[in-house]
């Protein structure tokens, strides 16, 4: 299954860092059609597992959209998209953002609307979004514990993803992360040796690849990247 990962959608560029990774939202909005036409489901955090783990596959055209950071233009231009759509996504949260109540970022109440939709869930991002790969054990404990006790708490959940700032990463993470209960991680393309590529099972549930969507990603272009794993499930029906 393909993971695309995305940070912020915005129509209000000006307000926003002038980088690759903020995407327009007619680009954004021409993605979620493609999809659409194309007859892809998106998948919740919890399919997206359920599909990793087992047999089961509610389609042969499934792909999980991910977005990294918890920007305000998740609940300002990506969530009234996904509405429209009734498309589903999971949203990858900084709590130390969150709680400081930062510029640009979501705040509780909103995370919590969202989640209770059903269309959007969330993840940890870490408290402060440091590359882990470069941090102290305990240094990384902290980081990984207390973004997922605050998660836990707000949401009422167990929260059991965890993406990696950066990509950052190193086997300490590993550990403390699956003794945390942590379940699931996702990684940068082009960071640490990972591909962009279709997730699967094999590639270890605690380092799932992603592929990067940009601002210059075209619809035709995020179709190309994942045509490969539809194929290969339309293969092996
Ligand atoms: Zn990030």
């Amino acid at each position: 299954m393909p993971i695309l990962m995305f940070h912020y959608v915005t129509s209000r560029a000006d307000q926003l860092p002038q980088d690759s990774n903020n995407i327009n939202i007619v680009t954004f909005e021409n993605e979620l059609k493609a999809l659409k036409s194309q007859g892809y489901t998106t998948v919740s955090g919890t399919d997206a597992q359920k599909i990793l783990t087992t047999k089961e596959k509610p389609s042969d055209k499934m792909i999980w959209l991910t977005f990294d950071d918890g920007s305000v233009t998740m609940y300002t231009d990506i969530f009234p998209l996904l509405k429209k759509y009734n498309m589903h996504a999971t949203n990858f949260i900084i709590t130390g953002f969150v709680n400081k109540a930062q510029g640009g970022i979501l705040s509780w109440e909103q995370i919590k609307e969202m989640k209770a939709s059903g269309l959007v869930d969330f993840g940890s991002h870490t408290v402060s979004h440091p590359d882990l790969g470069t941090q102290t054990l305990e240094a990384q404990r902290t980081e990984l514990e207390q973004s997922k006790a605050d998660l836990d708490k707000n949401l009422n959940q167990q929260t059991n993803m965890i993406c990696y700032p950066a990509g950052g990463y190193n086997q300490n993470t590993l550990s403390l992360s699956t003794e945390l209960g942590y379940k699931f991680g996702l990684l940068d393309p082009g960071r640490n040796g990972a591909v962009a590529q279709a997730a699967k099972e094999s590639d270890g549930l605690l380092t799932l690849p992603r592929f990067r969507m940009m601002s210059s990603t075209t619809a035709e272009e995020m179709m190309q990247m994942i045509q490969p794993a539809t194929d290969y499930n339309e293969k092996n029906k």
